[in-house]
């Protein structure tokens, strides 16, 4: 029972961002467990808009925000979570925003991790614009719903959503022959697209976290690998479908194989190299 692990525990949120309005909820549907909320600094590991640089990996960084987090509250649990953006790893030239979800136990035994890739986001960012540029750009990232952070020479100002405030910034840099930088403001809460991405990570938590070790019996017991090769119906060679998913334990490693996960043992020649090259 992973019950026993979370029913009435007490989780806390390392982040001053307002990210457990999307993380409370879905837990809260699936555990009688209380969140306390915290208002830890994890800027002090590095933000977006790069006037801290980051030094850490997004599971290094997570683990320390939640070591942050149970320094000022007594929660059995912290959750971090954090994102980077930038292009897609596939997709050439297309924006993608990366969330990194972490789960971890006070003594550190029990972490569990979720990571998500998604397109859908407005990741973006312009360098002395137009006034026709700045117009087209503030439409594309969805301004004002999406605040924005200018970056002049002498000046930063983050999470603008007034356009009279924006467009102050703007004329007083033009006017002094200054350069300047609009950019999306990446932090949660200033990005209901990001947002969603975070719930969608989350959903993916979850997922993991719900399902125990038939072994050691922790938590955290997920697909790790997806095989190919689910046999073509017509000619019985393998195609490019999920024949089978490995699940591992994130503890003691045990394995389990899960064939045909999609419910059918054999694939649609529409989908076989061979059958329909
Ligand atoms: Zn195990
Ligand atoms: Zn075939």
């Amino acid at each position: 029972m992973i019950e026993k692990w979370i029913e009435n525990k007490r989780i806390a949120i390392a982040s001053k961002h307002q990210k457990q309005q999307v993380i409370q909820p879905l837990f809260l549907d699936l555990f009688n467990c209380t969140f306390i909320s915290t208002d830890i600094d994890t800027d002090l590991l590095g933000t977006f808009s790069g006037e801290i640089e980051r030094k850490l990996s997004s599971y290094e960084t997570a683990i320390e925000k939640c070591r942050m987090a149970f320094k000022v509250t007594d929660a059995d649990y912290a959750i971090a979570s954090e994102g980077s953006f930038g292009p897609h790893p596939t997709l050439f030239f297309v924006p993608a925003d990366e969330e990194f979800l972490l789960f971890m136990s006070r003594d550190e035994k029990l972490i569990i991790w979720a990571k998500h890739i998604s397109t859908e986001t407005n990741y973006n960012q312009i360098d002395n614009p137009t006034e026709q540029e700045l117009k087209d750009f503030l439409i594309r990232i969805q301004f004002p719903s999406h605040k924005v952070i200018f970056k002049g020479e002498k000046k930063i100002e983050k999470g603008i959503e007034n356009i009279n405030i924006l467009n102050q910034l703007v004329s007083y840099a033009r006017q002094n022959n200054h350069t300047f930088r609009i950019e999306t403001d990446m932090r949660a809460y200033c990005n209901p697209s990001r947002m969603k991405v975070i719930e969608e990570t989350t959903h993916k938590l979850l997922e993991k976290i719900n399902s125990n070790c038939p072994s050691c019996d922790l938590p955290g017991f997920s697909v790790q690998e997806a095989v190919k090769g689910l046999p073509c119906s017509q000619c019985g060679l393998p195609t490019q479908s999920t024949l089978k998913h490995i699940k591992v334990c994130q503890h003691c490693n045990h394995q389990e194989e899960i064939f045909f996960p999609r419910g059918i043992k054999e694939e649609d020649p529409t989908y076989c190299s061979f059958c329909n090259p």
